[in-house]
């Protein structure tokens, strides 16, 4: 392995044992639940919209390593910024999990790359993704 990979792997075990942005907000405007019954990851995903920014976003639920991971990574990633580059985002994360070349703009999302080889577990990296879309696809408040 080298020291990236090792690196990377590190900060996959650091979000999945202390995972970011977890809980149910005090206000948000939708929540999508997800699930992964392959593996048995569950979360529900809260995301609180300013205008066409993403304010807040945040998770709760059950799942391996891997998903609760992907989850915090994916709310540092997106929270902040517009639901275009969220799904932009989406779009490239599950890109790379079909195993190309990941953009700089996905950062420390890229530590799970690696999960492309593991073809069980790929659902479980992109599940937190998926509910992402589907929560900003949905109707949301206007304004
Ligand atoms: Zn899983």
């Amino acid at each position: 392995m080298s020291l990236l990979e090792e690196l990377y792997q590190s900060a996959v075990l650091q979000h999945s044992r202390h995972p970011r942005n977890t809980g149910v907000p005090e206000r948000y405007d939708v929540a999508v639940p997800g699930v992964n019954p392959g593996c048995g990851d569950e979360l529900t995903l809260y995301v609180a919209f300013d205008g066409d920014e993403l304010r807040a976003v945040t998770f709760e639920g059950v799942g391996c390593a891997i998903s609760q991971a992907s989850a915090s990574l994916m709310t540092e990633a997106v929270k902040g910024g517009t639901v275009d580059e969220a799904l932009l985002l989406a779009q490239e994360f599950k890109a790379m999990l079909r195993g190309e070349e990941p953009t700089e703009r996905l950062g420390e999302a890229r530590a799970l790359r690696g999960v492309s080889q593991l073809h069980a577990r790929v659902k479980c990296a992109t599940l937190p993704w998926v509910t992402l879309e589907e929560a900003l696809k949905g109707p949301r408040p206007a304004g």
